[in-house]
């Protein structure tokens, strides 16, 4: 029985080593492929995750408020900080400060912004067409020098004085609606008045302008925090977001800087 398994031994020996390269070849054939397919695999799923990265990035505006704090908190000297412009207050109470310069930029019709608001205040005008019958709303006043701001505010006395009221109640009523010069938003080039085909552009503006970065500023129930009656036109830029807090939190924007610290 011994002598008979001996040679049955011997043969499969050789028969697997005739199949051995061809397997071992075989073998080493699908080690390559499935290594190629594994990293063609991994490139397809790198360049699918790879896009998202670059919308996460495009808003500068978040990051950018949150800088100023992380630079001076890093440097040890705490030397006046320039307040951050998207939320300076002026108000009747907060005047525009001494010699405050701004870079303009000119919208269509001709009125200029801070340039730094141009293009979300564009791509809200834009937008807004959909609460405006397809047009483009106006903005109706966009930049003011001291000098205009003046004007318009004696312009409205004079209004009301020829209506009849005395010099002293002609400048109370006019202040609920114009600032005297140095008192209003429109000397910062970050407040617009906004005009539409219709009302509705009002409420797509109250609805959405946070988006954008900003807000309504006088609403009617705050009129004796913000010292303004009521404009729904009155649009002032703060940021996305301080935006969307306000928009959110249901303040106006001295009860958010106040809530703030001041
Ligand atoms: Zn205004």
């Amino acid at each position: 029985m011994e002598g008979n398994r001996t040679p049955q031994r011997r043969r499969r020996p050789r028969r697997r080593r005739r199949r051995a390269p061809y397997r071992r070849v075989l073998g080493m054939l699908k080690l390559i492929l499935s290594v190629a397919v594994i990293w063609f695999g991994v490139q397809v799923v790198l360049k699918a995750v790879r896009p998202p990265e670059e919308p996460v990035a495009i808003q500068p505006e978040p990051v950018t408020i949150s800088q100023p704090e992380e630079v001076s908190s890093a440097e040890p000297e705490p030397p006046a900080v320039e307040p951050d412009w998207k939320l300076r207050l002026v108000n009747r109470w907060n005047p525009v400060p001494e010699g405050y310069e701004v870079e303009l930029a000119q919208l269509p019709n001709g009125e200029k912004v801070d340039k730094r608001i141009y293009e979300p205040l564009m791509e809200m005008l834009e937008a807004a067409k959909e609460g405006n019958w397809g047009e483009l709303p106006i903005v109706a006043s966009g930049y003011r020098t001291p000098e205009q701001q003046q004007k318009l505010y004696e312009d409205k006395i004079g209004a009301y004085t020829a209506l009849g009221y005395s010099e002293s109640q002609a400048e109370e009523l006019t202040q609920q609606w114009v600032a005297p010069a140095g008192y209003s938003e429109h000397q910062l080039g970050i407040a617009v008045d906004i005009n539409g085909a219709t009302y509705d552009v009002f409420l797509w503006l109250q609805a959405n302008s946070y988006r954008y970065g900003f807000i309504f500023r006088y609403p009617g129930g705050k009129t004796d925090i913000t010292g303004v009656a009521q404009e729904v036109w009155h649009y002032r830029y703060v940021g996305a977001e301080a935006a969307a807090e306000i928009y959110e939190q249901g303040v106006c924007l001295e009860e958010y800087l106040e809530s703030r610290g001041g």
